[in-house]
């Protein structure tokens, strides 16, 4: 690991300020992605600023009818909340879909929102990788894909974002709310935090230099049964080869978000719409324009067939 300096903020607005004015400096919360990213050489920040001692970490009812979740919730916490496990259980199952015990006991909501690429290539610094460095090319493209996106990619970069707690947010609607280093505050909505790669793909959130992640605000709830479908090489600690989010309404209205298949959590309102005509109807419209390799072309027909187990069991319950 290489050596940095550390400090511990005292107030969000002091974090941001703190980051934003050291050239390689990062946040650090948790610690379960970007320590291990850091051992590996991937990250090699020059200064850490710890924000474990902020107030954020408190889930409290919004004025709309939502929930606000503090940036440092941690993910065991988020997922047994009674007010979540009522109103919002696709954020409960997505949660408990992920990682293992261990690490959603030190693992933070805003930690999950920006944990990184698992592309083989990124974690190996002897690949060419442009997210790990910016112009040297993309060695999973031509290179072993299975794990990796089927739509939304570039020529410079074909991964995939690999969390599960995002993919429930985007289905929700989530917004993440934001202080900058000036001390003012912004709202960004889910559908726009996660970038896609293009020609940029080492920049992967809106987020600007030294803005920090205050909390994730849920909307009011909107009902329906609840599902999260993870299609994995294994039972258990293993990322996605293709996740379902799916909320449903006995009329035959619903929502769908996927993970595992694009550089964000991947949803499209349209297909939505489609959801009265089933699984097809709506994959088709969900993988429209999908660019699949060969080694991961089975993620297209993938998330149809979960998808269509998803509504047959609703149909059964
Ligand atoms: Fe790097 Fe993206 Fe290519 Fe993977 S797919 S090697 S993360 S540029």
């Amino acid at each position: 690991m290489k050596p940095f300096t550390y400090e511990r903020a005292k107030s969000p607005a002091d974090a941001a300020a703190a980051v934003a004015r050291r050239p390689g400096a990062k946040f650090i919360a948790g610690g379960t992605n970007l320590l291990d990213l850091m051992k590996l050489e991937i990250e090699a920040p020059a200064h850490l600023v710890d924000v474990q001692d902020l107030k954020l970490d408190r889930i409290e009812p919004t004025a709309q009818d939502g929930l606000r979740i503090g940036a440092l919730v941690t993910n065991t916490r988020l997922a047994s909340d009674e007010r979540v496990r009522k109103d919002y259980g696709l954020v409960t199952r997505a949660i408990v879909a992920g990682a293992s015990g261990q690490l959603r006991n030190k693992a933070t909501t805003a930690g999950n929102l920006l944990q990184r690429t698992r592309c083989p290539y990124f974690y190996d610094t002897n690949q060419p990788c442009n997210k790990r460095r910016p112009g040297s090319g993309c060695a999973a493209i031509g290179g072993y894909s299975r794990q990796l996106a089927v739509i939304g990619v570039s020529d410079k970069c074909i991964a995939t974002y690999p969390g599960d707690m995002a993919v429930a947010l985007r289905a929700l609607d989530a917004t993440v709310e934001t202080v900058r280093p000036d001390g003012t505050t912004r709202s960004i909505a889910i559908a726009d935090f996660h970038r896609l790669p293009g020609d940029t793909p080492h920049i992967e959130t809106d987020l600007a230099k030294g803005e920090l992640i205050t909390s994730v605000t849920l909307p009011r709830p909107i009902g329906g049964t609840h599902v999260y479908h993870k299609v994995r090489d294994r039972a258990s600690y293993a990322f996605a080869l293709v996740s379902v989010a799916a909320v449903l309404h006995e009329d035959g209205t619903g929502r769908v978000a996927v993970g595992g298949i694009a550089h964000r959590p991947w949803r499209d309102e349209t297909a939505d719409a489609a959801m009265p005509q089933g699984a097809a109807a709506v994959a088709g419209r969900l993988l429209a324009g999908a660019k699949p390799t060969a080694d991961n072309a089975f993620k297209v027909e993938l998330v149809e067939r979960t998808l269509a187990g998803i509504l047959a069991e609703a149909r059964a319950a």
